[in-house]
Parts: C-alpha cells; sequence; structure tokens
C-alpha cells in the first residue's frame, strides 16, 4: 500500500485532490465516522444526506478500481493503525476548530511513526489565511472581502477525476470495518425522509445534474430571479458543495465557462458573488470558532432575547399565522431546504418580531436542512440577527407581508407548501387576517381552526424588538429610525 485518503466531507472524484494525489499506487480510501469529530453532532437532514452520499461515494469509487472502508472511531487512533508502511495519507483539510484539532492530532500521530501526511485546499475557492498575508487583516465586511479574494490572482483551475484507482488490501492488524447501514444515519421510527428523497439525489452525479440544469435553464436570469422563492431559480447546490460532492473551484469555473459561452456577465458574476459569501463565511469561522455559539459583536451579549416557547414552536411548525414564514418553516421541514430569501424572512421574523435568540433559529436550522453548514449557518444567522460581521443593521425589520407580496406576488410558492390557503387570492393570501369574510369562508380558510392567527401582531413585534436593541445602546442607537416613520416601509 502506498497511501491513505482519509475523507471528511468531500465525497468525489472529481476535483478532489488528495484522491488525485494517492492516485499512483494502491491505496485506501477510508471515511472514519465520528460524531464529536466536527465539535457537533450532525444534524438528522445531514444523517440522511451523509447516509446516501456514502453509498453514492462508495459506488462511485467501485467504478474507477477503489474502495470506500467505513470505520467508526477517532481518526487521530484509527489513521496511525492503517497507515503503517504507507508512504503518506492525504486529506483535504477542514476548518471547524474541533476538525481542525483533529488534523494536528492526526498529523502528530502520523509524524511520530515517520509516515507524512499531505494536505490539500478541497472545499474553498481560496483558503482564508491566503488573505492575510503581508500582515493585513482580512476584511470583516464582503465587498472588500471578495474584492481582495478576486484579486490575490485566478482561482486554482479544478483538476479532472483520475480515471483509475488502485484499492489497497485492508491490513490485517486495522480496526475492523462497518457497514454503512451500522452508522444508523438514515432516520427510523418515524422516518420523516419521503419528502428529502423526492427532492435530493446526493452524490456526485447528483450534484453535477444540479449543477447542469442550473446552468441551463436559470443562470441566464440569475441576478433579478433569485429571489423568487417560487420553482427552481437558484442552483440548489449547496447540500452538494457542504458534503463535498462538486467543489466550489468547479462550480465558479463552470459559470465562468457558461458566461465565455454567452450567458449574461452580469448573471454569472452574482452567481459566482454568491460563492464569495461562501468564503466569506468560511473566513468568518476561521477567525472566530465559536460562530455558532458567540456573538461576533460583543455588544450583542447583553441584548434581552426573550423567552417565548410557544411563539418558537409555532416558528418551528409553520404555525405563526404569517404565511411565507409558515410556507417556508414547512418547505424546510419537508425538503430539508429553504431558499436563500425566505431564510433571511423566516430568521428576521424570529429574532425581531418573537425577539427569541438568533442561536435557537440556527439549532433549528441546523438540524433540518441538508445544507447546514458550520460556517453559513451561524455566519448568516448572526447576519440577520444583526449581531454578525457585515450584519444587516438590527433596524432592518423584514415585513413578511411585504416580502410575501413582492418576492411571491402570486402567491405560488404559499399555496405549495400552505395547500390550506391555496385557494385564496393573491390579494389575501399573504395577510388571511386582513381578508373579508367572504374571501375566507369561499377559499375554506377558517382562522383559528384549519389556520392560525397571526402569532403576534407585526407593529407590536417591531416597536419591542427596536425597544431591546436601544437597550444594549452603542452607537447604532442614532440609526435607529423613530419607529413609527419608519413602519410602512419596514420591508
Ligand atoms: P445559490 O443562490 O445557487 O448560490 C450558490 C451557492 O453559493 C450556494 O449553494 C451556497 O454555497 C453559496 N451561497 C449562496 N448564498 C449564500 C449566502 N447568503 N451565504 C453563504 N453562502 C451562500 N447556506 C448553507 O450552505 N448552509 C447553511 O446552513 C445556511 N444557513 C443559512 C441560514 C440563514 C438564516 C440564511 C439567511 C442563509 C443561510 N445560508 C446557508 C445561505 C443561503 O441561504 C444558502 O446557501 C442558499 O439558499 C443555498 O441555495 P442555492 O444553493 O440554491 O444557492
Amino acid at each position: 500500500m502506498n497511501s491513505v485518503v482519509w475523507l471528511r466531507n468531500d465525497f468525489r472524484l472529481d476535483d478532489q485532490p488528495a484522491i488525485s494525489a494517492a492516485a499512483a499506487g494502491p491505496a485506501l480510501f477510508v471515511y472514519i465516522h465520528d460524531e464529536s469529530a466536527a465539535g457537533r453532532p450532525l444534524g438528522g437532514a445531514s444523517r440522511w444526506w451523509l447516509d446516501k452520499s456514502l453509498r453514492a461515494f462508495g459506488e462511485r469509487l467501485h467504478g474507477v478500481g477503489g474502495r470506500l472502508d467505513v470505520v467508526a472511531g477517532d481518526a487521530a487512533q484509527v489513521l496511525p493503525a492503517l497507515a503503517h508502511g504507507a508512504d503518506f495519507v492525504a486529506f483535504t483539510r477542514a476548518y471547524s476548530a474541533a476538525e481542525r484539532a483533529t488534523e494536528r492530532r492526526v498529523v502528530e500521530g502520523l509524524k511520530a511513526m515517520g509516515v507524512a501526511t499531505r494536505s490539500f485546499n478541497g472545499q474553498l475557492l481560496r483558503e482564508p489565511w491566503e488573505l492575510e498575508r503581508d500582515g493585513a487583516a482580512i476584511p470583516k465586511v464582503f465587498t472588500p472581502f471578495w474584492r481582495r479574494l478576486r484579486e490575490a490572482g485566478p482561482f486554482d483551475a479544478p483538476t479532472p477525476a483520475p480515471h483509475r484507482l488502485h484499492a489497497a488490501a485492508w491490513p490485517t492488524h486495522a480496526p475492523s470495518r462497518v457497514e454503512i447501514d451500522a452508522l444508523g444515519l438514515h432516520p427510523r421510527k418515524p422516518d420523516w425522509s419521503a419528502g428529502l428523497a423526492e427532492m435530493w439525489t446526493p452524490g456526485e452525479a447528483g450534484a453535477k445534474a444540479r449543477l447542469r440544469r442550473f446552468l441551463d435553464e436559470a443562470l441566464a436570469d440569475y441576478a433579478d430571479r433569485r429571489d423568487i422563492p417560487a420553482g427552481a431559480t437558484t442552483s440548489q447546490l449547496s447540500p452538494h458543495l457542504r458534503f463535498g460532492e462538486i467543489s466550489a473551484r468547479r462550480v465558479f469555473a463552470a459559470a465562468e465557462s457558461a458566461g465565455e459561452r454567452g450567458a449574461p456577465r452580469r448573471d454569472v458574476e452574482k452567481f459566482q458573488a454568491e460563492l464569495g459569501w461562501r468564503e466569506f463565511s468560511y473566513s468568518l469561522l476561521y477567525r472566530q470558532p465559536e460562530l455558532a455559539s458567540k456573538n461576533w459583536s460583543p455588544r450583542f451579549d447583553a441584548f434581552p432575547w426573550r423567552r417565548d416557547d410557544d411563539g418558537l414552536e409555532a416558528w418551528r411548525r409553520g404555525r405563526t399565522g404569517y404565511p411565507i414564514v409558515d410556507a417556508g418553516m414547512r418547505q424546510l421541514w419537508t425538503t430539508g431546504f429553504l431558499h436563500n430569501r425566505v431564510r433571511m424572512i423566516v430568521a428576521s421574523f424570529l429574532t425581531k418580531h418573537l425577539g427569541v435568540d438568533w442561536r435557537e433559529g440556527e439549532s433549528w436550522f441546523w438540524d433540518t436542512l441538508c445544507d447546514a453548514d458550520e460556517a453559513n449557518n451561524p455566519a448568516s444567522w448572526q447576519w440577520v440577527a444583526g449581531s454578525g460581521a457585515d450584519a444587516a443593521p438590527y433596524f432592518r425589520v423584514f415585513n413578511p407581508v411585504l416580502q410575501s407580496e413582492k418576492f411571491d406576488p402570486d402567491g405560488a410558492y404559499i399555496r405549495r407548501f400552505a395547500p390550506e390557503l391555496a385557494k385564496l387570492d393573491a390579494r389575501a393570501i399573504h395577510a388571511p387576517w386582513r381578508a373579508p369574510d367572504l374571501s375566507l369562508i369561499s377559499a375554506g380558510v377558517r382562522l383559528g381552526a384549519n389556520y392560525p392567527r397571526p402569532v403576534v401582531d407585526l407593529d407590536e413585534g417591531r416597536n419591542r424588538a427596536l425597544s431591546a436593541f436601544a437597550q444594549i445602546g452603542g452607537e447604532a442607537d442614532q440609526r435607529i429610525p423613530h419607529p413609527r416613520k419608519t413602519m410602512k416601509n419596514s420591508g
């Protein structure tokens, strides 16, 4: 055996530098399952995805002569036990504090046995620390961050998948392997995954198909249509990127090529900048390992969050009485995905109108999103809540009704995920409590019976949020417009 490839969130052959490095000779391709290695147990939707992703990747490896071996345990113990006699162990780098700590222990253990390690950037367009060069700090605001990232030179070109791999024999004294089934990742009792299975094809082939479809059908209008939640207006690549079934470099380069073939430059650049937001989140995680638990802005440590168990539960279940919020939370529950605009609306609703701590929302997303990501999820929650780097100003409280009217004007998205409202006309569907009785009756909507009344009054929630924000003071106080003056344009 020449090498061992340690696999984590990089289940692909295309543009997978650790696998390419091992392609020349016999190698072991090992996934080591250790729930604590990422520092936080995987959420339910991620576990479902991982189960399918491992199976798809096993077949993919098998197709070119490799073999996926699965072991349960601590990588720092398993890898040295596997690597006796190997020339090197290869892996792509991860970014959470816990994963980096595991990496350090692995590298030290292997070094002590005289086995080299080779690590690669497999996940990002550029490593966060590359921007720290020449003593310059990484920008904390997105626009200069993205400019700096682009100006640092072209990103490495993606490398093609190896045509042939050579599976090494499993070493005699190595820890025993387990079947994917034994990891117990697929939900049982109850199995809630039917909606996820309907929407997704985890694995490299599924990722490539989604990229192709996006380039063919949605890229050309992306800049204008990406905020519309009904239909596939965005790439829906996020879970594939999260599990490394496709690389950010490949996606970026594919958009660039589509531009060269005629896709409008504006759309290509807007889409590439979204990949830039992902890089930005990772740079924040790199600088603040406790991004999911600590406010980026310490001023928010004193924020008077409310405890509202009923409101939180209504939000989780999609029973707030605000159709766009409810449709979103049900899309999340049934499909493991949520459109970005609606993520912002539901996050704003929870943290502003209900006044509930962003960490509650982040945890729920962590459990229910297939793309639940250690960097993007907390960074985005903090962005919405106002506690993050380059955050939306706290006083920017999304009005869910205005947002709904603007981005789901005919109610197509609401009709799909909140079917009890489907027969309401486009004027009534965004705020049924304001609809005439006759409209409600003819659409079969009985408020308080088959659809809830609003759990909070919008003006009351908004004004309470602004007063809470005033309590933590600081310079932003002067930036808070008087609540009554902004009520009509808070969307
Ligand atoms: P596209 O519009 O097609 O964008 C392409 C890719 O760019 C995405 O797949 C994603 O990797 C990246 N991207 C797009 N928007 C953002 C963004 N705002 N921030 C960072 N990266 C972005 N994204 C996650 O991947 N995981 C999360 O756990 C996550 N949690 C979020 C929580 C909240 C409260 C909010 C407001 C946003 C969150 N996002 C998260 C960011 C964004 O909503 C998703 O990345 C996006 O909706 C995925 O859909 P898409 O692949 O169709 O995106």
